[in-house]
């Protein structure tokens, strides 16, 4: 990478993050701080090189391993949601995969814990969050479905990888009147499903129909 690229000019400027943050607003994200985060954060970092100028699409693209990056109004409209609770405090994020999403919520929330089950994932986005100066991301290698019990509870929880039901043992590492947000279903059919708890009770409800890779058990 040279130094231009380094800055963010040329493909990946300044202005295609604007052009970006813009487009998400008009397609209905209403949260100012979810796009100023997307207007500052340099989502070309997040994917290989070769795909950099693409970065500031409204789309997927792939990281490798068979996983991807999350579509910007997804990673928005999920950040979005979360941040209906207030500012969270403690966050805890199922699949750091590129890290993107996981930097979104750092910049908004106290302190991010972000699980992945990929070791060559979890060094990249270790190296890269290093990088860009981001020092309130814990990260853990591992099986999301455990969740991380001892930094909980946790004010919102993101699961970006899809179960086929929502795991208990995450519901569990909710705080009182958290918030937590998951694709549930499988290859065919996914609803994002957000979950609240009050007390010992957990309200839930349909978000939108999405997609997310399948949320797999152990490591690789
Ligand atoms: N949040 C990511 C999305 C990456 S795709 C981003 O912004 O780029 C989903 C990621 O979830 C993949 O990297 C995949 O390896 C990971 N994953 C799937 N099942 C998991 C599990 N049980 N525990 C932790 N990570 C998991």
């Amino acid at each position: 990478m040279n130094s231009a690229q380094k800055l963010g000019i040329g493909m990946t400027s300044q202005r295609t993050r604007e052009r970006l943050a813009a487009r998400l607003g008009d397609a209905g994200i209403a949260n100012v701080h979810v796009l100023n985060v997307i207007r500052q954060l340099p989502r070309h970092r997040f994917v290989d090189e070769a795909l950099a100028s693409r970065a500031y699409e409204d789309t997927a693209l792939p990281i490798g391993y068979g996983q991807t990056i999350s579509q910007p109004f997804v990673v928005a409209r999920m950040t979005e949601l979360l941040l209906a609770g207030g500012f969270p405090k403690r966050v805890l994020e199922i699949g750091t995969g590129s890290g993107y999403q996981a930097a979104v919520l750092a910049a908004l929330a106290e302190r991010v814990h972000t699980i992945e089950r990929i070791r060559e994932l979890h060094d990249r986005s270790r190296r890269l969050f290093r990088e860009l100066g981001f020092e309130n991301i814990r990260q853990r290698f591992g099986d999301g479905f455990q969740g991380w019990a001892s930094a909980g509870p946790f004010d919102a929880i993101v699961l970006t990888a899809a179960p086929s039901e929502v795991p208990a043992v995450l519901l569990d590492q909710l705080a009182d009147g958290g918030r937590l947000l998951a694709p549930i279903g499988d290859a065919e059919s996914q609803a994002l499903r957000l979950y609240i708890r009050e007390g010992k009770e957990i309200q839930t409800q349909v978000v939108e129909s999405v997609f997310f890779v399948p949320m797999l058990e152990g490591v690789e």
